[in-house]
């Protein structure tokens, strides 16, 4: 058969290659050839992996074709979401070979009925280009990871509960694979069948629109749609500019901001999109609060009186007067910048 061609079987048609993959193939002679012929649904399992210090998906595509181990996965997928196809789908690759002590008894059945779990297993790799598996997956990366499983689970019909990482097999020497590949997220994509806005949210593909009818767009909308967003943290106000994101921390400027009812959400040209740290700006704020309220009663208290003995003409010395008014007008315009800002940034209008 050809090497990156769609197949059809007399069982029904059976894709080999994901559309759009890049064909990088590896020597047929190197992989578990015809093992997934003719399995689909709860007969097979995805596992995640992450390359663990491999750069890109060339430098991972020569380590697979060249390499003495003869290792593979059927996917690479590149941190700017570029995928690559290493092994065909009727083949067993040559990544998710052996159980190690400590292993996910989901794999028990598997390898009793299998042996080998190449046999049984459709692998995805993921770059990262740090030892350690650290790297924070691009979203270009995950979007097209994400795609990739979901074009898996529906083309062969595995169950979501077959969605597994590399260290479930291999917990001691693979325990750092897949690293912080953000299976949770991965799942909960898939739950939603596909989707990533959250229940009873509305996405018309530029605007994401919550239950209280406040629009979350560009940038937000984007790190919403690709966080798992709890669907009852809703945003309490539109996007607005600020001059200062947050008070407790003037370094980093203004910005964009949208405060959600458990969290707040920034962008910066420096960071981009980012989540604030909320708890750490609501003490500080609320020690604002807490220093300029009884300051401002006070000296709204020492005005009214000095207002008052003003009026009744009782002899005071009209220097002493205005430099008391002066040192108290300086003293409330700062109270009230601070009261300002304060509510600028923490009552937002829930609308
Ligand atoms: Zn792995």
């Amino acid at each position: 058969m050809g090497a990156a061609g769609d197949t059809e079987n007399e069982s029904g048609a059976q894709m080999v290659a994901y559309p759009g993959a890049q064909a990088l193939y590896v020597d047929e002679q190197r992989t578990f050839i015809d093992a997934l012929v003719g399995l689909s649904g709860d007969q097979l399992s995805i596992v995640i992996h992450k390359t663990g210090g491999t750069p890109n998906l060339a430098a991972l595509a020569s380590f697979f074709q060249t390499g003495a181990a003869e290792a593979s996965t059927h996917f690479g997928v590149d941190l700017d979401g570029s995928i690559g196809q290493f092994v065909l789908l009727k083949d067993g690759a040559g990544g998710n070979c052996c159980l190690e002590v400590g292993h996910d008894t989901y794999w028990d059945s598997f390898s009793a009925k299998y042996g080998n779990l190449n046999r049984c297993t459709i692998s995805i790799e993921h770059i990262d280009p740090s030892l350690t598996n650290s790297t924070t997956p691009p979203q270009a990366q995950l979007s097209a990871s994400f795609a990739l499983v979901k074009w898996l689970v529906d083309t062969y019909h595995i169950p979501i509960s077959h969605i597994k990482t590399h260290a479930s097999i291999d917990p001691v020497s693979r325990a750092r694979c897949p690293g912080n590949y953000p299976m949770d997220e991965l799942l909960t994509f898939l739950q939603n069948g596909g989707s990533m806005v959250p229940a009873n949210w509305h996405d018309d593909g530029t605007t994401l629109t919550a239950p209280n009818g406040v629009a979350v767009r560009l940038g937000f909308r984007d790190y919403v749609l690709s966080h798992n967003w709890d669907a009852g943290n809703i945003p309490l106000a539109p996007e607005q500019g600020v001059s200062l994101l947050e008070a407790s921390n003037p370094s980093l400027g203004g910005g964009s901001q949208q405060v959600f009812r458990m969290s707040m959400l920034a962008y910066t040209q420096a960071r981009g999109v980012f989540l604030e740290w909320c708890g750490v700006e609501l003490a500080f704020v609320r020690g604002q609060l807490a220093t300029y309220y009884p300051q401002v009663k006070t000296l709204q208290a020492e005005v009214d009186s000095l207002k008052q003995q003003l009026a009744q003409q009782t002899g005071l010395d009209p220097a002493k007067v205005a430099t008391f008014q002066q040192s108290i007008e300086i003293s409330l315009k700062q109270a009230a910048q601070a009261v300002a800002q304060a509510e600028t940034l923490a009552a937002q209008p829930i609308s």
